[in-house]
Formats: structure tokens, C-alpha cells, sequence
């Protein structure tokens, strides 16, 4: 673990946290630790703001094309030091190191893709209705912004708001999940050699998110909150971003119905079923939680899928050829656990896996289970594992009215050939993102997010920078 930074990241130095207290960072497939990092309190979040808050007008005056050129240059680094990322990604949250690459890339994008938004941010000119005044419109920063970001993918979480806020002006102190920091004091670390200015972003790093995260809200100099998370954490930090009247946006929690209709390519479905459900373990807000299968064609989707759910690798993520690394902890193996065992207990089967895997880490089997019960707890609620339950329909009705009984709408998948079923199911399923005969609907280029529960905004995309943006308006007569 040499040169991986393990302190606080404030007014940009590097510094133990003040008490000096620190906590462990675990590798979740060896259940044991690999390096400790500053366990930040509340005085250290309000230093990592005041320096947010000092940064904050020079930083929004800063030329849109070098704020540009200082993610394009970090994206360049980033790939530099691709393989570096990766490896600490495993490291500190089990997934493969094929996927934990995977995901740098993906969050390289974020940086790509805003530092091509800099430059574009935009406003607008009106006559007035009476003629007389000129509106002139303008996009300014939001302000200093708080970032709170999930241990699932503890780098594009942060990159897809690092992008915005540094295109829109915004200054920033963000906080990591406490199971994964490692990922983001690295990238702190190339966002000050891609020549960020000191005070634009600062990393604080906590076990005691609570008491770090509270302060911050309720303190005035905080003007955005951008979280991603669950959907629980999520509803108590729109309660205290209500005392400051905040800007808020929000990516919670999901439970993805995933549709294969009679006339779906199974070759197609069964690919897109591995993929949406088994990137990241199945620890991904997006990950299929409930498949919906035609009972014309649900056996021979379940049979595929068991096989080749059934030779997936199962082992630690920095070994060649493992397919499937830990859950995050045993807080998490638990989960699956109980809920796969109430599944089992109410009638349902497993065609493959069932179980833990034995040994050191918090590994899991991945698992097909069939003739599940409607009312089974993991048909509401997000398993955060590699198990796929498949519920067979008749009728196109019956399947929509199962995908959406859920409080959450992050994203559905419908597989169909059939032109005139995809527009009309895709327009009668509740969810921010559709994915239509495809099992990944990430897209740096594209409007992430949901409705109901799943949230509130949308990250990425044109749209994107608006959350880290208002408008002010200009009125002015001529005479
Ligand atoms: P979580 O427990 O809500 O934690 C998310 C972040 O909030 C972490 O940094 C956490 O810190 C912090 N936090 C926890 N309690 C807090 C409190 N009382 N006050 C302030 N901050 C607090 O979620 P998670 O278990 O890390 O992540 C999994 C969840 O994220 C799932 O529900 C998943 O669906 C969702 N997610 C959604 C998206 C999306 O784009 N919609 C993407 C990825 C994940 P600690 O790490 O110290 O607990």
C-alpha cells in the first residue's frame, strides 16, 4: 500500500485528522485489514469547508476552458494510472480486477465527458412581452457542495459529481464510503496534479459519517448536496438539507424488474440477465432484482441462466480468471443469506448455489431460484447479491403491474423483438432508465437517475451540470 495517501485532503495538503484518530480499511475477501486512514470528526469537516468556501469565488471566476483542461488532463492520468486504481479498487471492495478496470474507465469518462460541458454552460436573452425590458438570463455556480458517496463503486460515484461541479465553478468537500476511501484519496491525489487548485476539492474520510455529514448541512457556507446511497440515509439528509434550504440531488436505492417477454432473443436475454444482474457481485443500484419471465419460455431462460450463473468463477478479485469476487462484508453475506433462506422457506428452489461460499471473506455462490413467492421479502427489497429470482407472467398486464409494485424506480429491463410491445411497455414502466434488450444502461453520455424513491436529479449527460448550477436573470430596460 505504499503511496497511497491515507490522510485528510483539506485546502489541498495532506493531513492526519485532528484527534489523530484513524480506522481500518478491509480487504473484504480476506476478511482482514489492509492499511488504516484519518478518522475525520466534525472540526475536520469544517476545515475541509472553510477551505471549500475560501476556493469558492476564484474558482467560479476561473476560465470554463482551463476548468475544462484540468479534467481532461486528470482523465489522461487517470488511464496512466490505470492499472494502480484497479488494483487498490480490489483491494478495498473485493470486485474483480477485469471490472475494478472496468470501472476506472468508466469513471475516467465522467471527466471526459464535463470537460467537453465546460465550455458549453450556456444562457439566454428575451425581449420582454411589453417590449421594454431585455432579459439577459446567466447559469452561475451553485456554490460550495458536499458529495457523499457509496462503497459500490467507490470511484465513478465520485467522478460522475467531481466532473460537474469542477466544470460548473463549484468547490467541493466530499466524503467516501468508509469501507472504500482508498480509491478516492487516490484520485484527490491526480486531481492536484492535473492541476486543481488548492481548497476545490477536498476528501475527508470518516467512520462517524453522522457527525461529519450533519455539521456540514446545517452550516450556511454548504449550498449543494449531492448523495448517492441508500434510499434510508438518503430521506434523512433531505430532512437536515432542509434546514439551509439546500439544492438537492439524490441517487437511492433500486429493486430493477427485469421483463423477458414471449418473443424476447434468449440468447440476448440470458446475456443481458447475466450482465444486469451479476456486475458487481450484484451489489450495483441497478442490478436486476426480480426477473419477470413469460411462463411460455420461463423454463428454458432458467435453465440457461443457472448454467451459466453455475460456472462462474467464485474467488479473490486479483486472481486470473475469477469471475465473482466477495460481498462487502458479512453485514451484507447475512443479508443475502437470510433473505435467499426466507425465499426457500416460502416454497421457492434453487437451481444453482443457495448458499455462502465456506472459507475466509464474505463470498457467496451465485444463485438462480425459481417459483418464488410474489410476496417474498426479496421481491421488495434490494438483495445486493448475485441471486436472481425468476417469477414466471402470463400476460403483459400482470408483468407491469409486478414491476411496478415497488416504492423505488431506478431502472427496468424489457427484452422483446416486438417494436410495438418495447415503446408501449417502456412507457407504462415507473422508472428514471430503461434498459431495452440490453443489461447495462450506464452511460456517461446519458440522464442516470430515478423516480419514486430511487431519487431525485439526474447525473451525467447534458443535463448533469444543471445540479450544480442556477440561473440568475438580468432584467433591464433600454430607457
Ligand atoms: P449508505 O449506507 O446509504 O451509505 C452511502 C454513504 O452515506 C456512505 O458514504 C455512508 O458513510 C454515508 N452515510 C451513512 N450514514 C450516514 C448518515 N447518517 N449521515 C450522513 N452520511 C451517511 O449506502 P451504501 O450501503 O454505502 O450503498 C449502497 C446503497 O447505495 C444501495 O441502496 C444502492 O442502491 C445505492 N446506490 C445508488 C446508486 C444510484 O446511482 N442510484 C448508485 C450506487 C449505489 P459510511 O460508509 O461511513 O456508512
Amino acid at each position: 500500500m505504499q503511496n497511497v495517501p491515507t490522510g485528510l485532503f483539506t485546502g489541498g495538503k495532506w493531513r492526519p485528522a485532528a484527534s489523530g484518530a484513524v480506522f481500518d480499511v478491509e480487504d473484504p475477501s480476506a476478511a482482514r485489514s489492509l492499511c488504516t486512514v484519518a478518522d475525520a470528526g466534525a472540526d475536520d469537516a469544517l476545515d475541509a469547508l472553510r477551505a471549500a468556501a475560501d476556493a469558492q469565488q476564484a474558482w467560479a471566476a476561473h476560465p470554463p476552458r482551463e476548468r475544462g483542461e484540468i479534467l481532461r488532463r486528470a482523465y489522461e492520468l487517470i488511464h496512466a494510472r490505470i492499472d494502480d486504481l484497479a488494483l487498490l479498487m480490489t483491494l478495498e471492495m473485493g470486485k474483480p480486477l477485469a471490472e475494478a478496470r472496468g470501472e476506472v474507465a468508466y469513471a475516467a469518462e465522467f471527466f471526459r465527458w464535463f470537460a467537453e460541458e465546460a465550455v458549453r454552460i450556456d444562457g439566454g436573452y428575451a425581449v420582454s412581452a411589453d417590449g421594454k425590458d431585455r432579459l439577459v438570463v446567466m447559469r452561475r455556480p451553485v456554490g460550495p457542495a458536499l458529495l457523499v458517496t457509496p462503497w459500490n463503486f467507490p470511484l465513478a460515484m465520485g467522478t460522475r459529481k467531481i466532473g460537474p461541479a469542477v466544470a460548473a465553478g463549484c468547490t467541493m468537500v466530499i466524503k467516501p464510503a468508509e469501507q472504500t476511501p482508498l480509491s478516492m484519496l487516490m484520485l484527490a491525489q491526480i486531481m492536484s496534479e492535473a492541476g486543481l487548485p488548492d481548497g476545490v476539492l477536498n476528501v475527508i474520510t470518516t467512520s462517524r459519517p453522522g457527525e461529519v455529514v450533519e455539521p456540514l448541512l446545517r452550516d450556511g457556507r454548504i449550498r449543494k448536496l449531492s448523495f448517492t446511497g441508500s434510499t434510508q440515509v438518503g430521506k434523512l439528509l433531505i430532512e437536515q438539507s432542509a434546514q439551509q434550504v439546500l439544492k438537492v440531488s439524490l441517487e437511492l436505492g433500486g429493486n430493477a424488474p427485469f421483463i423477458v417477454c414471449e418473443d424476447a432473443d434468449l440468447d440476448l436475454a440470458v446475456e443481458g440477465a447475466m450482465q444486469a444482474k451479476m456486475r458487481n457481485m450484484g451489489e450495483a443500484c441497478t442490478a436486476a432484482n426480480r426477473l419477470y419471465v413469460h411462463e411460455s419460455v420461463a423454463g428454458e431462460f432458467a435453465r440457461r441462466l443457472a448454467e451459466r450463473m453455475g460456472s462462474l468463477v467464485v474467488g479473490r478479485g486479483t486472481e486470473p480468471g475469477v469471475d465473482v469476487g466477495p460481498l462487502i462484508d458479512e453485514a451484507g453475506r447475512t443479508k443475502v443469506r437470510e433473505l435467499v433462506g426466507e425465499a426457500v422457506a416460502g416454497g421457492a428452489k434453487a437451481l444453482v448455489g443457495g448458499e455462502p461460499v465456506p472459507g475466509d471473506g464474505y463470498f457467496y455462490a451465485p444463485t438462480v431460484l425459481v417459483d418464488v413467492p410474489a410476496d417474498a421479502r426479496m421481491m421488495h427489497e434490494e438483495i445486493f447479491g448475485p441471486v436472481a429470482p425468476i417469477i414466471e407472467f402470463s400476460d403483459e398486464d400482470e408483468a407491469v403491474a409486478a414491476a411496478n409494485a415497488t416504492e423505488y424506480g431506478l431502472v427496468s429491463y424489457l427484452f422483446t423483438e416486438n417494436l410495438r410491445r418495447a415503446f408501449r411497455l417502456s412507457e407504462r414502466l415507473d422508472t428514471g432508465m430503461v434498459g431495452l434488450n440490453k443489461g447495462v444502461v450506464s452511460n456517461p453520455a446519458a440522464p442516470f437517475g430515478g423516480v419514486k424513491q430511487s431519487g431525485l436529479g439526474r447525473e451525467g449527460g447534458r443535463v448533469g451540470i444543471d445540479e450544480f448550477l442556477e440561473t440568475r436573470y438580468l432584467a433591464m430596460p433600454l430607457s
